[in-house]
């Protein structure tokens, strides 16, 4: 059964199960009250008849002869008037050729009394109350009144309650069946799009959605349309990932052929062959490295050290290191410089280092220069790379943590053999691990500025949470 159905045969049980409710309510609620008017009008003309009835001794002298007032009795009331030897003394002329007693149950109670008695088709409301005189109970006075009018009473207000029952549970179903489709169309619309999606494997579609974006349909759609979104994006990363390290084996595998191929044919192992063959294959290597790590570290799943590490001395280590690179070519040199200690890795916290000032030497012109700063802000250690060379286009920013990604300039740049694209994406990644942030800034007049933010070491490093991989 279709949800739009459910929802509607929901709404009309609903309106049922009111309905009902109210229409015992109502039904009982008037029957009361009808038979209490008829209680009512019977007990006023009780109390009439007994004022106004008159008791005469009977010829023998010890019985007493009731005798009925000439009241206009209206064809709705009837009386009568029982000795106690169950003989009928008197009734009303309505009742003239009827010689039984109109309850004879409640000849027998002694006490006032109301029964419900079927004569015949009739059905009648019989008050039975006792005659006393001088505190002896001499006779009884019953008096009906019909229940015709109640009952059918009671049959009107059960068809019109059944009828009016029935309108509103078929109104109530109608009116579910409609507003569930217009609430409902649009999760069909969910549907279409996500089955054409599959079909067409196309992840460029979203649901178009007219409707108020807060409401339940909008949240849904919009967070479907985010989901596709994100599976776009991670599709097309996965796309640019396999065709880019397919790219980066290319060039050296074919090199290696080359170089293998000459060889052959010159029938001797040549050192220049030889020398670029160990070149090409460390490259592979480091490549393979690179994308392990990288691999490793996006997913959270890097074994990092979890030590305090006095950051002063790593970006001495990092410096010195770097400085046979920037040989007299760059000036590198230091600018703010604090002693900071962090929880983390040293290894991993240094390779971050060396990725950015490797950059910052690699594309600052020679004759430029590369300044190191460390410092404390607040909870967090900062650490900068700032050089003065051509700075980064602010198209490319958006872009330079990716993996594989490359300034125009840098590709169309002559291999130096190093640069994959790799170095800051696994920087980022890695001062991810380390609860930390990376970000960049163009530094005036030119230039560029690489800050590390990393949280300070609280004391002792406790074993490491788990870290977000997203
Ligand atoms: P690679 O250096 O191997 O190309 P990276 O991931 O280290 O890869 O850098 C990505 C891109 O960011 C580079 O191609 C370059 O365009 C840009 N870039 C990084 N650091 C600098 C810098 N200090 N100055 C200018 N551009 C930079």
């Amino acid at each position: 059964m279709s949800l739009r159905t459910r929802l509607a045969f929901l709404y009309t049980a609903i309106v049922g199960g009111i309905l009902l409710l109210f229409g015992t309510a109502i039904y009982i609620i008037v029957s009361v009250a009808l038979v209490n008017q008829i209680d009512a009008t019977l007990i006023r003309a009780t109390r009439e008849i007994i004022q106004t009835t008159r008791i005469e001794s009977s010829n023998s002298g010890d019985m007493q002869v009731v005798i009925l007032p000439p009241l206009d009795f209206s064809t709705d009331v009837f009386a009568q008037v029982w000795g106690r030897e169950n003989n009928l003394q008197a009734q009303s002329p309505n009742l003239s050729g009827f010689g039984s007693p109109l309850d004879p149950a409640g000849l027998l109670s002694g006490e006032a009394v109301f029964h419900n008695v079927t004569i015949g088709t009739a059905q009648l409301r019989v008050i039975t109350v006792p005659l006393m005189l001088s505190g002896r109970w001499i006779a009884s006075l019953q008096v009906a009144s019909s229940l015709a009018f109640v009952f059918a009473t009671q049959r009107v207000l059960l068809a019109v309650l059944i009828v009016g029952a029935v309108v509103s549970m078929a109104f109530a179903n109608f009116a579910g069946w409609l507003s569930t489709r217009q609430a409902l169309a649009s999760l069909e619309t969910v549907t279409q799009t996500a089955l054409q999606i599959t079909r067409a494997d196309d992840l460029s579609r979203r649901i178009p959605y007219d409707g108020p974006a807060e409401d339940e349909i909008g949240q849904l759609i919009r967070a479907f349309n985010q989901t596709l979104s994100r599976l776009e994006n991670l599709f097309n990363t996965q796309r640019r990932f396999v065709a880019d390290v397919g790219h980066e084996l290319r060039t050296p595998l074919t090199v290696i052929k080359g170089n293998v191929d000459l060889m052959r044919r010159m029938n001797c192992a040549d050192d220049e062959s030889m020398d670029s063959i160990e070149s090409e294959v460390d490259r592979l290597s480091r490549l393979v490295g690179d994308l392990l790590l990288l691999a490793q570290a996006e997913s959270g799943k890097l074994p990092l050290a979890w030590n305090p590490v006095e950051l002063d001395s790593l970006l001495l280590e990092a410096m010195q290191q770097m400085s046979v690179l920037a040989r007299d070519k760059i000036n590198l040199k230091l600018g703010e410089f604090d002693q900071v200690t962090v929880c983390g890795d040293p290894d991993r916290l240094k390779q971050v280092l060396v990725n950015l000032i490797g950059n910052a030497i690699k594309y600052t012109p020679a004759g430029g220069e590369v300044i190191l700063s460390l410092g404390k802000e607040g909870t967090k250690a900062r650490m900068t790379v700032s050089d003065s060379g051509p700075g980064i286009p602010a198209e490319d920013v958006p872009f330079i943590f990716e993996r594989f990604y490359r300034g125009e300039k840098s590709r169309t740049r002559s291999r130096d053999g190093k640069g994959f694209g790799l170095g800051l994406s696994i920087a980022y990644w890695i001062v991810r691990n380390h609860k930390g942030s990376i970000d960049v800034a163009p530094r005036q007049p030119n230039g560029t500025t690489f800050c590390v933010w990393l949280p300070l070491s609280p004391g002792e490093c406790k074993e490491k949470e788990a870290e977000t991989s997203t």
